[in-house]
């Protein structure tokens, strides 16, 4: 049966008949819809007058032909001036197409109108602010967005504006108010967000040396979403700032228990505080409990690091191995590798390593993606640029092997490190 439905639908006729049942259906609804929310505006009285330019308008539009739908819908206003919707629409063509001064225009003809229904001036407000957005006026949205949360508390997209406007300008303490309300309107868990804002604020305290604000907001992100592997990273890196190492060392070893996947960013940091500390040895047991519980070629290369700093050479290129045998495309490790090798006039077996290395120059890239939206990044980040939504970018496997991706994932931190290295 189904086999001889899909037949049905792959016949050109069937299609056509198909896509005029489905405009027919959406015209249906956009106009019913327009006239319930118009009511009180009389809308009906536009299908009654026979308005041929707004049904016009609204083909063009289905047709995604804005100009003249633009046309036609100015034309139908000037018989019905009074039809709010068309100012609506024609509003909406104008801020699609870039013309926001032209958008922002009709909605405060809209909001100004005397006696009209509340609904609908909280609509064309709510417009408005989109209109200023889009035309990159974030203050002048945020304050139309507030107006419009003033009057109605229990607007949900409203608030994702107000949130959206406040994370772009990094007032995180805001930010996480408005979620605060978005979660306990829609119910959700959006205790990873919440964290997220608790750890940003928290960043920007630091950076202005108030680092008692900034524990307190790293332990409250700790405190709302246990996993919030960011939250351990800088606390543990305003603990090493104030040279309380070994606070700072056991602080980023919690990222191994809360998120073991992400232990690999707390490696560089330890790295960073090998030279500051007297005894060692907490980072070694804490690396070699990694490499027993977890075998990944990050905690190889980790502990190999380690040893080599410790001056144990040989042990260091046991650790590289192991890694290099998880993990044969980790050109870091490989790096490393011909680094110890040359540094120590081993030249011989630096030229065997490089025979093998030629084998697997072919994949030498990183790559990290949005699962929400599909974005990719060359490095991990934990707030999609794109679709703004946290914790959807992953590692992906990339074309030839599982893990070219992951030695790449060190430069941001390694990045970090540098810069905090130079103050
Ligand atoms: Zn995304």
């Amino acid at each position: 049966m189904w086999v001889s439905l899909s037949k049905w639908f792959i016949e050109t006729g069937n299609q056509m008949f198909l896509a005029g049942v489905i405009i027919a259906f959406v015209i249906g609804v956009i106009i019913g819809s327009w006239k319930r929310a118009g009511r009180e505006e009389k809308a009906s009285s536009i299908t009654s007058k026979g308005d041929s330019a707004f049904f016009k308008g609204v083909q063009y539009i289905l047709s995604n032909d804005h100009d003249n739908a633009i046309e036609e819908f100015t034309k139908s206003v000037k018989v019905n001036s009074d039809t709010v919707e068309t100012y609506v629409a024609l509003g909406n063509l104008y801020r699609s197409k870039g013309d926001i001064d032209r958008a922002i225009r009709i909605r405060q003809s809209i909001i100004l109108r005397p006696n009209i229904d509340k609904r609908i001036k909280l609509r064309a407000l709510f417009d408005l602010g989109l209109d200023y957005r889009k035309g990159g006026f974030l203050n002048r949205a945020l304050k139309t967005f507030l107006k419009v949360e003033q009057a109605d508390s229990t607007s949900i997209r409203t608030l994702k504006e107000i949130e959206k406007i406040y994370e772009e300008s990094k007032d995180w303490e805001n930010a996480y108010r408005a979620r605060q309300k978005i979660s306990r309107l829609e119910r959700g868990d959006d205790r990873h967000i919440l964290a997220h804002h608790l750890v940003e604020a928290g960043k920007v305290y630091y950076e202005k040396s108030d680092l008692a604000k900034a524990r307190s907001l790293f332990n409250s992100a700790i405190s709302t979403h246990r996993e919030c592997v960011d939250a351990y990273l800088h606390l543990g890196d305003l603990y090493f700032s104030k040279r309380e190492y070994k606070k700072a060392v056991s602080i980023w070893k919690r990222v191994a228990e809360v998120a073991p996947q992400f232990t690999f960013l707390a490696y560089r940091r330890l790295e960073g505080s090998y030279s500051k500390m007297k005894d060692l040895r907490p980072v070694e047991d804490f690396l070699k409990e990694c490499a027993r519980s977890k075998s990944d070629a990050f905690t190889h290369m980790a502990l190999s690091r380690y040893l080599y700093i410790d001056g144990d050479i040989e042990g260091a290129l046991g650790e590289i191995a192991r890694a290099l045998e998880l993990e044969p495309s980790f050109w870091k490790a490989r790096k490393f590798k011909g680094e110890i090798l040359l540094n120590h006039n081993r030249e011989q077996e630096a030229l065997v390593d490089y025979r093998e290395l030629i084998d697997h120059l072919d994949v030498p890239y990183l790559e990290f993606q949005c699962f929400q939206c599909g974005y990719r990044a060359d490095e991990l980040l934990w707030q999609c640029p794109q679709c703004k939504r946290w914790d959807t970018i992953h590692m992906i496997e990339s074309a030839g092997s599982r893990s070219t991706a992951l030695p790449g994932s060190e430069e941001p931190l390694a990045r970090f490190q540098n810069s905090k290295n130079e103050e």
